[in-house]
């Protein structure tokens, strides 16, 4: 899969596509893997990296959501805990059985938790990770050594699934590719092309070499999520905005503050929600929060900045029901993320299932939002069918429910730094045996060697250094410092794959270091 192909293709396969998804998160190359396997021509494009905007920034749960049972959404729960039972099956080397504990300092909480873990459980049915059960005081501390042991009564132990967001968008990019679709990151929207009245494609323009193209489609699918509203206007002028963005920030620490296998959730914070902290990539990652907000610009909602209040709040609750209290020095990185809520206005809409929201407009728009990571496939699904409808494309069923995704593999250790790259480790490994200097880690604190960075320029539409150390890598995620001190030999070897010259990898560690010191606190950069 290289961008150079994709471009190539762009020109060359069609004259006008079945669909052009516009929007490279989970929603969009869920829905392009759907076009795709089903014999649609396809074509996503994605006016930065995929994956750069929410997608990268989630609590890492493939789950049903322990806080939508407490909210009674038994139809949302159902729906993602199937979900969640096939991801595992189609992606087997991103999708891990995490355990978590629900810590129960109260007497009425083991009950309570444990009656309602048991119907979680249920609900999985067949596609259920473990039973839960509930846990004495000992064997919770077994579990979660740093617990604060004081008042603790025991806990419930139970199961969920948890992945590597960015990881699997770029999976899901290749599983794409791998059925026909044309794919293209870094190419922006930048207007929608109409024939009386009825939408015929879209404009975009090649954010790395500025060359603009007209491409015709016989349907068009808005798959932008907090960025909805931009092309519903470029639709619609007067088109009433339908996303009231909510910001969600985590925290992420040293495993030492949580060692062992074992999540925690807090279920009750102080301001109603759930908490997690949970285990990632050797380290622990805490969050999350709910907070409306209005991002301004384009640049604003795709860096979303961790707010004082927010980063105060995480540190506290988690202090709270730990051993050792974190504090802003022990922070590893911080981000953020928009959750694209559909506000109670949305009109026209076509399919209001569970929580996703699609809608059709007069010229003929499919937009598709909310939702979330799980439930992708599903979401994919459910917007397929109606684009196809809409474009008067040949009706043909959806096959995702059953197709592995690319790198799948059977019996992943996933004790080992590069489990996630399931089949696609032994192309890593075979750079490493042509080449062993590529065995060199870019950061003595980071897991990734350089054939990780080589392999992404080479197979994974990696363009920046951002790009490497961001979503091919998830360096920054887990160590901004550390990210910021690898981006020059990151730079190095991806000019030396891509021919740029000493100004590029300048320009690239500039940028790239300039952004990661968004993800320290302010006071600690
Ligand atoms: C804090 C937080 C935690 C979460 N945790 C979980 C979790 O643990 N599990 C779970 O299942 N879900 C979780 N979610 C939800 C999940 O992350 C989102 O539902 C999902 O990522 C949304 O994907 P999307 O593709 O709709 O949007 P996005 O990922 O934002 O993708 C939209 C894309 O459209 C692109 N775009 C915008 N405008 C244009 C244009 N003009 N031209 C081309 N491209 C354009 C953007 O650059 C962007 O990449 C979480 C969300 C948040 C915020």
């Amino acid at each position: 899969m290289t961008r150079e192909h994709m471009i190539d293709q762009l020109g060359s396969y069609t004259k006008e596509w079945d669909i052009c998804i516009i929007g490279g998160g989970a929603t969009g190359l869920g829905t392009a893997i759907d076009a795709a396997s089903r014999g649609y021509k396809t074509l996503l494009v994605e006016q930065c990296d995929f994956a750069k905007g929410t997608s990268s920034r989630s609590t890492k749960l493939v789950h049903g959501g322990v806080r939508y049972l407490q909210q009674g959404n038994i139809k949302l729960v159902t729906e993602a805990l199937k979900e969640r039972g096939l991801l595992r099956q189609n992606a087997p080397h991103l999708v891990k059985n995490q355990s978590f504990i629900v810590p129960n300092y109260k007497w009425w909480e083991g009950p309570f938790y444990g009656i309602g873990l048991k119907i979680y459980d249920w609900m999985a049915g067949s596609l259920g990770l473990g039973p839960s059960r509930l846990l004495d005081k000992e064997e919770t501390l077994a579990l979660a050594p740093t617990l604060d042991g004081e008042g603790l009564r025991g806990g419930v132990l139970y199961h969920d699934g948890q992945f590597d967001d960015a990881r699997l968008a770029i999976n899901l990019a290749a599983t794409a590719a791998q059925q026909g679709g044309v794919l293209l990151n870094y190419m922006a929207v930048t207007g929608l092309l109409k024939t009386n009245g009825r939408l015929k494609g879209v404009q975009a323009k090649d954010a790395l070499t500025g060359k603009g193209y007209e491409i015709k489609a016989k349907v068009v699918i808005n798959a932008t999520g907090v960025f909805s509203d931009a092309i519903l206007k470029m639709d619609e002028p007067g088109h009433e905005s339908i996303i009231a963005p909510s910001q969600g920030i985590h925290l992420v620490f040293d495993k030492s503050f949580l060692p062992g296998s074992a999540a925690v959730l807090v279920p009750h914070t102080d301001d109603g929600r759930v908490l997690f902290a949970v285990p990632w990539h050797n380290k622990i990652i805490a969050g999350t929060t709910d907070t409306p907000v209005s991002p301004k610009d384009n640049a604003s909602l795709l860096e979303p900045r961790a707010m004082e209040e927010e980063i105060t709040f995480v540190l506290q609750t988690i202090g709270k029901y730990l051993t050792k209290d974190p504090g802003r020095a022990d922070i590893k990185s911080v981000f953020a993320g928009l959750r694209p809520l559909v506000k109670g206005n949305a009109k026209n809409t076509a399919a209001l299932s569970r929580d996703h929201h699609i809608e059709i407009s007069d010229a003929g728009l499919v937009t598709i939002t909310g939702g979330k990571w799980t439930t992708y496939r599903k979401m994919a699904e459910d917007v397929v069918n109606i684009a196809a409808k809409q474009a008067g494309l040949a009706e043909k069923a959806s096959v995702t429910e059953q197709l592995k995704i690319h790198g799948w593999k059977q019996g992943v250790d996933f004790t080992t730094d590069t489990y996630y790259y399931g089949s696609d480790e032994a192309g890593i490994n075979a750079l490493i045996h042509d080449a062993p200097r590529l065995a060199k880690r870019i950061h003595p604190q980071l897991p990734y060697s350089a054939a990780t960075i080589v392999w992404a320029v080479q197979h994974e539409m990696c363009m920046t250094v951002e790009d490497a150390l961001s979503r091919r890598t998830r360096a920054l995620l887990l160590d901004a410092r550390a990210a910021i001190e690898a981006a020059p030999a990151v730079a190095a070897l991806m000019a030396g794959e891509m021919h740029k010259d000493e100004a590029w990898m300048k320009e690239q560690v500039n940028a790239f270091t300039l952004l990661a010191q968004q993800y320290l606190p302010a006071d600690i950069h």
